[in-house]
């Protein structure tokens, strides 16, 4: 099953083939090809978009107490529950929801950031 990290979720909804290497974006690319088909399973350490990622370390993230802020900031805001749930499910939530202001405060503290806003103000 696939599996997400709360804050995922946006940076899916905004992914645009960017990241921090090949083989992360690579990744990246292969877990949305999966979404159309498997649930997502919601977790609270590193996940199917983690795996290759530079920071990681082991079952957490390098920078873990930010990035559970994040995720608590994005479970609030788009309220995706405890899964697993489906990419559609979970992409209506965030269009129910989604505005640039919000994402500033859910988002506040990604590099990333700059960005996720110039995908959503040239959307
Ligand atoms: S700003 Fe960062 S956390 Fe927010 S959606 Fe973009 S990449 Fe994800």
């Amino acid at each position: 099953m696939i599996r997400f990290r709360p804050h995922h979720f946006l940076c899916t909804y905004n992914f645009r083939g960017k990241g921090y290497s090949p083989s992360f974006i690579t990744n990246y690319q292969q877990v949305i090809q999966r979404l159309e088909k498997e649930p997502i399973e919601i977790v609270n350490s590193s996940d199917s978009i983690c795996a290759p990622c530079p920071h990681r370390r082991g079952g957490m993230c390098q920078s873990e107490a930010r990035i559970r802020t994040l995720d608590r900031r994005h479970e609030e805001a788009f309220g995706f529950g405890k899964g697993p749930i489906f990419w559609k499910e979970a992409r209506a939530k965030i269009e129910k929801h989604f505005s640039i202001a919000l994402m500033r405060k859910t988002c506040d503290g990604c590099s990333w950031l700059k960005i996720c806003e110039e995908i959503n103000e040239n959307a």
